[in-house]
Formats: C-alpha cells, structure tokens, sequence
C-alpha cells in the first residue's frame, strides 16, 4: 500500500477510534435515564481522552513502522500536542460531571488525584523534550527522562478510575473493551522499556576506534561482536548506550557518518554539547556499547531532482557525510552542493576527504560558511538568503515543480533562519525542503 494512504489509514484510526467505542458503551449502559446531552458529550470526552492517552504509550515506544511513516521528530511533537488535549478533555469531563452532579466524591476524588499526577509527569516530559528548559531549570534531561517512564503508573491509575466508573461495571462488556485498551499500554510499554532492551543486549557492539576530528568533535566506530552490522540508509540515525566507567548508559540518538556500503562498521561523529557528550572523548577502545536502529526516513539519494543542496550547521554535517561517503563509494556523481556552516575553520575537519571527493565527482561544490573569524577567506557569517541565492538559488520560484531538493540539518536556530529564507526565495516547502532536526 502507498505510504500516502497508510498515513490517512493511522491518522483515521487515531482520531476515530473513540467513536466505536462511545457507541458501544452508548448501547451498552442500560441505566439509559443519565443519558441526557450534556451528560454524553462528557462521556464521550471520557472515553477519547481515555484511549487517546493509551495511544501515547504506542507513540512513543519507537515503532520502526511509525518512524517510517511519519518520522520521530513529528511522533514526538504530536505525543506532546496529544496528551495535553487528552488531560484538557479529562478535566472539562470532571467540571461538567461536578457541574451536573453525577459521580460520588470518591470517584471524583481518584480522577482529580489521577488527572495530576499525570500532569506533574507530562510537566517533567516536556521539561525533558525541550531542550532550553532543562537547562534553565537545572533538571538533568536523563533524570527527568526516568521520571517521565512513571507515566504507566498514571495510567494504571487511571484504569482503575475508568473500570470502577459507575458506567464502567453495568456492563462486563465495557470493562473487557477498557481494559484491552489498558493491556495494549502496558504491553508496548513492556515492549520497549523491557523486552527490546534485552533483545538489544543480546546483540552488543565494541568500541573500535575514538579519534578526535577537531576540537570537540569525536569520531566513534563500532564493530558488531555477532558479525555484520546492520543494515542502514545514508541520513538515517540510531540510539546508542555506551557501557564505559566515564559516561551514563543511557540511550542518545545519533546519526550514522559512516558509509552504509561498510558492512562491518558503524561510525557516529558527536559534538561535545552537555552532560552526556561532554565526556564522549573519554571512552575507550573496547567499551561495550548497544546500538538500536536505523530510525529516520530523509535519504536524499531518494530524490530525483536535477541537484540536491545540503544545508548542514556543526554537528548537523554528519547525515550529509554519511550520504557523501556513500555516494563516493557508489561512483554517483549526482549534481549536489554542501552548505556547512561553523564557528571557526578549525571545526571544518576532514577537509582532505572532502576535498577529494570533489576531485572525483565534478558535480560536487563544498562551501563551508565560517562564522566568527573575519580572516576567513571563503563564505564569512551565517548562511542566508544572500549565500542561498548566489550558492544554491531556486530555480522555478514558486512553482509547484522544481530542481533542487533541499535538506537541511543543524541547531534550532539556524533551521529557524534558513527555512524562512529557502520559502522567501520561492522553494516549494511541501515538496523540497526536508529538515533533520537534532532536538525534540
Ligand atoms: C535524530 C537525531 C540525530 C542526532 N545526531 C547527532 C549526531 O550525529 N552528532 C551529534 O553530535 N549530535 C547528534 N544529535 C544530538 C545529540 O543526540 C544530543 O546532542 C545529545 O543527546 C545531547 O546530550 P547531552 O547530555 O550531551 O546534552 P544536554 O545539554 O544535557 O542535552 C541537550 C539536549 O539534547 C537532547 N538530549 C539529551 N539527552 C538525550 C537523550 N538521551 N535522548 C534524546 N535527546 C537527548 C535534549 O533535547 C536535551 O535538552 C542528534 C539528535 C537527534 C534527535
């Protein structure tokens, strides 16, 4: 089936799912006197707030069919979207069931009671999603990651409420329906929090080479200790969690530089940035380490038009390098352009590779964009609309068919500049432009 139609076939079942079952427990619940309008629109915000909740443990639980198909960065923005309007939806049910005066107070006691703990722990998950705020409220993002895991008791919690309700236990039916519901939670959640990671560990990788790249640049490469690793597309990323005495085991997601055609190596390049990466240098030569992928649906070596543009910003070179290796080693010597933007010329490192490979595929341009050193001699400053224009400019504006392909990769504040510039120069956003992002 087309991806197209898979996407509306996932999104109608989100959004419709509740639909069924309000119908059910409608027909179902024989005290048929409370149904009064205002009394079923609070039922059926119940019932959606209740299962959409649930849809957030399937969310989030990394499915590789989900990442193809939407891709994680979108998942992660709708699951925070999601469960906020899910919270709103239980409360305005609470306020009109006080307002109309149906439920008994212990019942109304253990909503209010599970409706905030839930919203402490969706506090801390969006502390631990946004980048900015961990920092300023001085939370480090792995612990508010492991209270957030907290959110299944919540849900437990709110189970119990929806199969004590008195709707709830006037029909066995309805309890089975709620509780199959329940059980799907709890089961992806086991899923990845449990089953996954062992699985995971089954299959352990060892440090093979940590080579600094230049300044807070390293450069990791992992062999598999059950033979080849596994299979990847250029652009795509994976989780990683080093067992090393210098660093936490948790699990951070980054991006493959290595050539997919090397069946036997996998390699990340990572910026020094915060708690984690900080220390990534201090690993060693025959750490263990458990690698989890590939995840990410950008390959630009998908797209077929005339030229595809690279825009990357630091540590948002290493798909493009993934992708660039790959096409050296493949002899695909596609027109393309490479827009890298960096504070100082010593961050531009492999510089020899690069300049090789522009040696060998003609079609090749290499622009690096330095930032804070006026003696550059090539491309000074940010890249904007003007180097947009004169390095890679657009060339059918505003038409609905164009040349260029572009992606982009980088920090929050570069994607926020050079997109707006990409759809002022008239680059069809929708179709041409694909963005990378390396925070949720
Ligand atoms: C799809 C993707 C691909 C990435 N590829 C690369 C890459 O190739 N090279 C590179 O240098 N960086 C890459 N990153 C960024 C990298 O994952 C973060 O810089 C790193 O996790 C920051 O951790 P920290 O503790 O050092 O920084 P902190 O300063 O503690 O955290 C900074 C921010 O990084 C994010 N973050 C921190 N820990 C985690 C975690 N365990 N899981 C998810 N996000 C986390 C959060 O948004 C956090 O607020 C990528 C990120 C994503 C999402």
């Amino acid at each position: 089936m087309k991806k197209k139609y898979k996407k509306i076939i996932l999104i109608l079942i989100y959004f419709l799912s509740p639909i069924p079952v309000f119908l059910i427990f409608y027909s179902l619940t024989p005290s048929k006197p409370y149904h009064t309008p205002l009394r079923l629109v609070a039922d059926f915000m119940a019932i959606t707030a209740y299962i959409w909740l649930i849809y957030q443990f399937i969310l989030t639980s990394r499915l590789k069919f989900v990442d193809r198909n939407f891709g994680m960065d979108k998942i992660i923005h709708f699951h925070i979207i999601m469960s906020v309007i899910a919270i709103q939806l239980a409360i305005t049910k609470a306020i009109i069931f006080l307002f109309i005066r149906e439920n008994d107070i212990t019942q109304i006691g253990s909503g209010v009671n599970a409706a905030v703990q839930f919203i402490i722990l969706m506090i801390l998950g969006v502390i631990y999603l946004r980048g900015p705020g961990v920092k300023k409220k001085n939370i480090r993002y792995d612990a508010a990651k492991f209270v957030h895991n907290f959110t299944i008791f919540s849900a437990s919690y709110i189970f119990l409420h929806v199969i004590l309700s008195n709707s709830a236990y006037e029909s066995i039916f309805l309890i089975i329906i709620f509780t199959a519901f329940y059980l799907m939670a709890l089961g992806f959640w086991l899923n990845f929090k449990v089953i996954r990671r062992l699985k995971i560990k089954r299959a352990p990788y060892e440090i093979v080479d940590v080579k600094n790249e230049a300044g807070t640049y390293w450069t990791l490469s992992f062999k598999s200790k059950l033979g080849n690793v596994f299979e990847y597309a250029p652009g795509q990323y994976c989780y990683i969690s080093i067992i090393s005495q210098n660093l936490s085991k948790e699990f951070h997601p980054f991006s493959f530089s290595s050539s997919p055609i090397k069946k036997d190596i996998i390699s990340v390049t990572i910026k020094e940035l915060g708690d984690y990466t900080n220390d990534i240098g201090k690993v060693n030569v025959g750490d263990i380490a458990y690698i989890e992928g590939p995840y990410g649906i950008i390959n630009s070596l998908d797209s077929n038009t005339e030229e595809i543009i690279f825009i990357a910003g630091g540590s948002g070179i290493t798909p493009f390098l993934s992708t660039l290796r790959y096409m050296r080693d493949t002899n695909d010597t596609r027109k393309t352009t490479l827009l890298w933007g960096v504070r100082f010329p010593y961050e531009i490192f492999l510089k020899e590779e690069f300049e090789k490979m522009v040696e060998i595929n003609p079609n090749l341009k290499v622009f690096p964009v330095v930032s804070n050193d006026d003696n550059w001699e090539g491309e000074r400053g940010y890249i904007d609309r003007d180097k947009l224009d004169r390095l890679a400019p657009c060339e059918n504006p505003g038409r609905a068919i164009q040349k260029k392909d572009y992606y982009i990769c980088g920090p929050p504040l570069m994607i926020k500049s050079v997109l707006p510039a990409l759809k002022s120069m008239g680059v069809n956003k929708k179709k041409y432009i694909h963005i990378e992002k390396f925070y949720r």
